[in-house]
């Protein structure tokens, strides 16, 4: 299970530095999860102003 970020996502990158894996990061203007990295936590989610991040 991995999460994933959405369509909703406005490249505010808040939820990059609250993820303790590190496994999101930028491309074309919104940010992306590496699902083989992360470790369903949820962090990015709760930082998220427009709850792009969303569990799979
Ligand atoms: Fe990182 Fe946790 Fe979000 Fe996965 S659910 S991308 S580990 S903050
Ligand atoms: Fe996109 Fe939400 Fe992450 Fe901001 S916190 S970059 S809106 S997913």
């Amino acid at each position: 299970m991995a999460y994933k970020i959405t369509d909703e996502c406005i490249g505010c990158g808040a939820c990059a530095g609250e993820c303790p894996v590190s496994a999101i990061s930028e491309a074309d203007g919104k940010y992306v999860i590496d699902a083989a990295t992360c470790i369903d936590c949820g962090a990015c989610a709760g930082a998220c102003p427009v709850a792009a991040p969303v569990a799979e």
